[in-house]
């Protein structure tokens, strides 16, 4: 995209603009312009889009799915006491999924985290699973302790 004509560098006031920043929008000279996978962004945003993949939501997301399978197996499986036990097991990982992404969430509302990402939102939906399968296995030791 060409800037409007007169445009100067937002980086250097004597140079013209030659294309405007993707990401921010910034007027950008030819001397500022950095192509990223053929779009044109200046330095501060070429930078943010270096850099790898943040790793902290995939743990996140790999620490909140684990519960579900394991949770239900408990349920179906193991007695009430076993239950019990699997719950001492889960929690502490539904707690570190829920501290990670937390964690996620501050870096990007920093700027610090790119934005873009399909397993920061799927790790909410799984802590939400997780809770409630929580919930039920609760509700099961509870329900089997008021039968006996
Ligand atoms: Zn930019
Ligand atoms: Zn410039």
């Amino acid at each position: 995209m060409a800037p409007a004509a007169g445009a100067r560098c937002a980086k250097h006031a004597d140079a013209a603009a030659v294309d405007v920043c993707q990401r921010c929008g910034t007027f950008i000279c030819g001397e500022c312009v950095h192509i990223r996978a053929e779009d044109e962004f200046c330095a501060d945003c070429a930078l943010i889009l270096d850099r790898p993949a943040p790793t902290r939501p995939k743990v996140a997301f790999g620490l909140a799915v684990a519960p579900l399978p394991l949770g239900v197996a408990l349920t179906l499986s193991a007695g009430t006491v076993g239950t019990l036990v699997g719950l001492a097991l889960l929690l502490p990982l539904i707690a570190s999924a829920l501290a990670l992404i937390l964690q996620e969430r501050a870096a990007r509302q920093r700027g610090q985290a790119p934005l873009t990402g399909r397993f920061y939102p799927l790790t909410w939906v799984m802590i939400a699973l997780d809770l409630l399968a929580t919930a039920g296995l609760v509700g099961f030791v509870l329900r089997a302790a008021a039968h006996r």
